[in-house]
């Protein structure tokens, strides 16, 4: 009896020192020329919608102690579902007219990590990666294989068709188009007018649990009219995702190829650990070598201590952080 009132004592003592703990979530769904004049307010007010549900989310999961994994996942399951962002429905087309989507999810206990690329047939590609972290001894799984196993977890499997949106399909014909052009006329005005009309839609959350523990993950369908095959930042571990309880929880969104020769998201966490950076001063620098290599994008970084920063060289990108039981806080331009 007694040892049972002293196991109440400390556990009532346990959870009423996690509800003073800080929580956080921060989400990003892409970055790219986003401004003002490029977005209708009825546009605006559909981006800001699903974004502020997103957070609502992950904060939801935080706030009843449950753990980051688990508020990243649901942040990024809703953008995933939303035809709006460049990840599950609303993923971009390659050149061959598929899609094919890239998600990685990362823990910050340990360096757990999971993930999977060139998915076409998985409703959740970031619950795939997750299955592939706590349900499989390996990191990375792509294409065919995945797929079964995301079956064989029994996540959802859905119809190629179901990712099919006339939007990306539009855009893709209008990237095919220029390509056609440039093969006709001077190659440096074209690659500039495609830069102008370049958005990053990838979507992506980092969390701060009340346990202190750090997670981030990010979902993509990849760049407009990409080769099949091809993989960006977004899947691979260190370039498009890192979490560390020993630093930072990292997501980020753009041009994939120089993400991954940058190793960004890592390169960030580095700077923390290693230089004593701030967390800014780590996202600013990792993006001025990723602009350096000819890419452009963004990135979201969250500290232990709950505190956000975003940090993107495009014009615009969708982001937002809820803070404790502070109010979601959503920003589209600079
Ligand atoms: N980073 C993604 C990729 O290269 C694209 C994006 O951020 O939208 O696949």
């Amino acid at each position: 009896m007694k040892r049972f009132v002293a196991l109440l004592a400390m556990t009532t003592a346990l959870s009423a020192s996690a509800q003073d703990k800080p929580f956080a979530i921060a989400i990003h769904g892409g970055s790219g020329t986003i401004t003002r004049a490029t977005l209708t307010p009825e546009r605006e007010a559909a981006y800001r919608a699903v974004l502020t549900e997103a957070l609502e989310a992950g904060r939801k999961v935080l706030a009843a102690n449950g753990t980051s994994l688990d508020a990243v996942v649901a942040a990024v399951k809703i953008m995933e579902d939303s035809p709006l962002f460049n990840a599950g429905k609303g993923a971009v087309f390659t050149h061959e007219g598929t899609n094919e989507m890239d998600a990685s999810i990362m823990d910050g206990i340990g360096r757990r990590a999971g993930a999977v690329a060139g998915v076409t047939v998985i409703r959740n590609p970031i619950e795939a990666a997750r299955a592939v972290m706590d349900k499989s001894r390996h990191v990375m799984m792509a294409g065919k294989g995945a797929e079964l196993f995301a079956k064989d977890q029994g996540l959802a499997i859905v119809d190629p068709k179901y990712f099919w949106t006339q939007e990306r399909w539009d855009q893709l014909q209008k990237a095919k188009e220029r390509d056609r052009i440039q093969l006709d006329h001077d190659a440096p005005r074209k690659t500039a007018a495609l830069e102008e009309d370049e958005k990053f839609g990838t979507v992506g959350a980092v969390a701060l649990d009340r346990a202190g523990n750090l997670a981030a993950a990010t979902s993509t369908g990849g760049l407009t009219n990409k080769r099949f095959g091809r993989v960006g930042d977004s899947p691979i571990v260190g370039a498009g995702t890192w979490a560390e309880n020993e630093s930072v929880a990292v997501s980020a969104t753009g041009t994939g190829e120089m993400f991954i020769r940058g190793v960004a998201a890592y390169d960030i966490a580095a700077r923390v650990k290693y230089k004593g950076a701030t967390p800014q001063q780590a996202a600013d620098d990792a993006l001025a070598t990723v602009k350096s290599l000819g890419g452009r994008g963004g990135v979201i970084v969250l500290d232990r201590s709950g505190n956000a920063v975003f940090s993107f060289t495009t014009e615009g990108m969708y982001r937002g952080v809820a803070k404790g039981e502070t109010k979601p806080e959503v920003l589209i331009y600079r």
